[in-house]
């Protein structure tokens, strides 16, 4: 069964499909775009290109760059200064979701409200939160 969703970019409806999350105009565009920052990207002097330079040379929207690296149509393994935002703190990271200051903040703070919910817990019987299927 082909399923059907509204596509992130203009709002047209299109049938959903594992490889392109935008309808075929849309994905016809990003296909144009990403040719051009791929044609200027994979120049040898460009390889060590940041991500401000590419938005600036080859006019390409943040947001699209950012796409193409996230789901790795651009392997950062060939291009060093490439990378994309922290979710916390927008730091450029090139694996993961998180720099390894917000991993760590996040790590402390899940171990201290482990700590907090185990210690107000202690009392009540285990199955509290036990749900029935
Ligand atoms: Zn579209
Ligand atoms: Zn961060």
């Amino acid at each position: 069964m082909a399923e059907l969703m509204n596509c992130p970019a203009c709002g047209s409806l299109f049938v959903k499909n594992s490889v392109r999350d935008v309808c075929e105009k849309c994905y016809k565009e990003e296909q144009k775009e990403f040719d051009k920052v791929y044609h200027y990207i994979r120049k040898r002097e460009n390889r060590t290109a940041t991500i401000d330079q590419v938005i600036e040379n080859t006019g390409v929207e943040e947001e699209l760059l950012l796409k193409f690296i996230r789901t790795g149509r651009l392997n950062l393994a060939q291009f060093p200064n490439l990378g994309y935002p922290c979710a916390k703190c927008g730091t450029l990271i090139r694996e993961g979701k998180l720099c390894t200051s917000c991993n760590k903040d996040l790590k402390g703070q899940l171990e201290s409200l482990a700590k907090e919910e185990g210690g107000s817990q202690k009392d009540q019987p285990r199955n509290t939160f036990f749900i029935k299927k």
